[in-house]
């Protein structure tokens, strides 16, 4: 899962980076509202932090501009301020939830892990996959009611391909998805992977769709 932070308060915007790197997301950050519009237009993220008072464009225009864009990645707002006209207005311009600064760390995650289980249309953060179950709350995987270890990456490489289980993921999207805007080595990486979580959960639970991608297989012969 890749995410983009808006936010100009750098301290926060680092910590929040940290925190969510730490598990397991993508995480890009950037400081102000003009630039923030245009990574959130080219980038493929699965949510996107926006502060409400930014340099360049304010938060609100920022979201208002996405979704007039025809956009509907998930938005959580954040605001210094506190008060209904504020939370209306974020709402108003396409925002899927808001959060009033200061905030606990532990709220933001809950918050953005509930918005991408909505926007996954799963109402429970286990995706099961035939006898694979991937607990995108916890992080833990079984196999046939045995857990198996993956590293963070892993993890979440697995998490893109269960969440879109049984369609053909491209390796592009992978990299797109759960690696950061400052990754620039070999798309290869993505084989690495995919050979490791092999390794782990059975050489035929990710197919391989020649010149298309991967696919995570239900049913495995
Ligand atoms: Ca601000």
């Amino acid at each position: 899962m890749r995410l983009l932070i808006v936010e100009d308060e750098k301290r926060l915007a680092l910590s929040l980076a940290r925190g969510l790197t730490a598990e397991g997301f993508a995480v890009d950050v950037v400081h102000d509202g003009t630039e923030g519009l245009h990574r959130a237009s080219e980038g493929s993220y699965d949510l996107i932090v926006l502060d409400i008072m930014l340099p360049g464009m304010n938060g609100y225009r920022v979201c208002g501009a996405l979704r007039a864009a025809g956009s509907d990645v998930p938005v959580l707002m954040l605001t210094a301020k506190d008060g209904e006209y504020d939370e209306a207005e974020g709402l108003d311009t396409g925002a899927d939830d808001y959060l009033t600064k200061p905030f606990s760390y532990v709220v933001l995650l809950a918050r953005v892990r509930a918005l991408l289980r909505r926007r996954a249309r799963t109402a429970s953060p286990v995706l099961s996959v035939g006898e694979l179950s991937v607990d995108t709350a916890t992080r833990r995987v079984t196999l046939e009611d045995t857990e198996v270890t993956l590293t963070a990456k892993e993890f979440s490489v697995l998490e893109h391909l269960a969440l879109r289980a049984g369609e053909v993921v491209s390796k592009s999207e992978i990299l797109e998805h759960v690696w950061d805007f400052a990754y620039d080595g070999d798309p290869n990486i993505v084989e690495v992977y995919i050979s490791a979580l092999r390794r782990k959960l059975g050489a035929q639970t990710i197919g391989t769709v020649r010149g298309a991608g991967y696919r995570l297989v239900a049913d495995r012969a």
